[in-house]
């Protein structure tokens, strides 16, 4: 167990307290009050920022230090996944507990880890630097649930008060197996669709008198079925689509069923933009519902674009501090899910670097301690080097 007597970073301090905030997406639990705390100590004029009503209702946390440029932002979220099985747990997912240099808990990958990875920066930056520019903190507590109350309407709300940041870094565990392999520049779209196919009921021996609308279904979804859509980018891997879900409710084995039904989900680069994929799609399926006289409907949902943040100043800059602390050249990826840096690149130039996110959503989640203060220590050099 922890030894009582050993003295921790302040930022492993803090991730530990942050830990022991349960703030299971999208409660708050105290993670923010603390945030808010720290950066009031250290001169930061925060501003608590509450969109949605009753239980939709999300806790956020902008802070500033200066108004003047240049204006370098860190963002990140303290909301967490559900902790999952707590049997399966070793350690106490909201405990803090470290253990052969390893601090334990939901969060400590993604992200709370990485965040006070944030805070030992600046309190590292703040002791020996007197800021000419200004720094922001970006916080939401609603990025792991569905992510309309938090960052997307922190990022309008600082547009139309007149904080714009110059470049932001965004926390997220973008390393897959050591801290400096990977900063991530940009993220894939998604788009998810619903096809319903309808024929016409019947007796399975009588055919000709029904219309299924199986085949139809089936050729249409032929198209988004583990396909890439196109060859990718130098940025972007081919955009991908992949069938999740089919539903056909006919417990009948003589019936032809009336209805079928298929969702898919697409992954995509620059090379496609949400309308260019509907207006794909839609051209598709006609000309086979036509084919095969059916009638179908078609709903699509996106929570996300396509975007990358070029390869130029903020990433040769990121690149070059992590080679200084870790020996590796990072990978510039736009691998992976989606993340808030799919709001904020509409704000200004966004990339992101964090801690190894092997663990992340896990049970056991867990970071090395020593690469919190390495993180720190990068975050701070970031700093210096944008001469904030
Ligand atoms: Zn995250």
């Amino acid at each position: 167990m922890t030894s009582p007597d050993t003295d921790y970073s302040y930022a492993v301090e803090l991730a530990r307290q942050l830990i022991r905030c349960p703030s299971v997406t999208p409660a708050e639990g105290g993670a923010l009050d603390l945030l808010e705390r720290e950066l009031t100590k250290m001169g930061f004029a925060c501003t608590r920022l509450v969109f949605g009503e009753g239980e939709a209702a999300i806790d956020n946390l902008f802070a500033r230090l200066g108004t003047a440029t240049p204006h370098i932002a860190f963002a990140g979220h303290t909301d967490v996944v559900p902790a999952g099985d707590l049997d399966a747990w070793q350690f106490d997912p909201f405990g803090g507990d470290i253990e052969d240099g390893r601090l334990y808990g939901r969060g400590a990958a993604d992200m709370k880890g990485g965040i006070a990875a944030f805070f030992g920066a600046l309190k590292a930056f703040l002791a020996d630097n007197t800021p000419t520019g200004s720094i922001s903190l970006i916080i939401t507590g609603d990025e792991e649930a569905d992510a309309i109350n938090g960052t997307v309407k922190m990022v309008d709300w600082m547009k139309a008060n007149g904080h714009q940041p110059d470049f932001c870094i965004v926390g997220e565990p973008t390393n897959p197996s050591a801290l400096g392999d990977m900063i991530k520049h940009g993220r894939r779209g998604s788009l998810t669709g619903r096809l319903s196919v309808t024929g016409s009921q019947g007796h399975v021996a009588y055919p000709h008198l029904a219309k299924s609308p199986v085949p139809a279904l089936f050729e249409m979804l032929a198209m988004v079925n583990a396909t890439e859509l196109d060859d990718g980018t130098e940025e972007f891997v081919p955009s991908t689509a992949q069938i999740v879900d089919l539903v056909i409710e006919n417990p009948a084995s003589n019936v032809i069923p009336e209805q079928a039904t298929g969702q898919f989900n697409i992954r995509f680069n620059t090379i496609h933009s949400v309308d260019s994929l509907k207006t794909m799609l839609t051209a598709h399926f006609d000309q086979i519902a036509a084919r095969q006289d059916v009638r179908y409907d078609i709903s699509f949902a996106s929570n996300a674009s396509p975007f990358v943040t070029p390869s130029g100043a903020l990433t040769k800059m990121m690149a070059e501090v992590i080679r200084t602390h870790t020996g590796r050249t990072p990978d510039l990826s736009t691998t992976g899910g989606t993340s808030d840096a799919r709001f904020i690149c509409q704000l200004c130039d966004v990339a992101e670097f964090g801690l190894v996110g092997k663990t992340m959503h896990k049970i056991d989640e867990h970071v090395e301690i020593d690469d919190i203060d390495r993180l720190a220590a990068i975050y701070c050099d970031m700093l210096v080097a944008a001469r904030v």
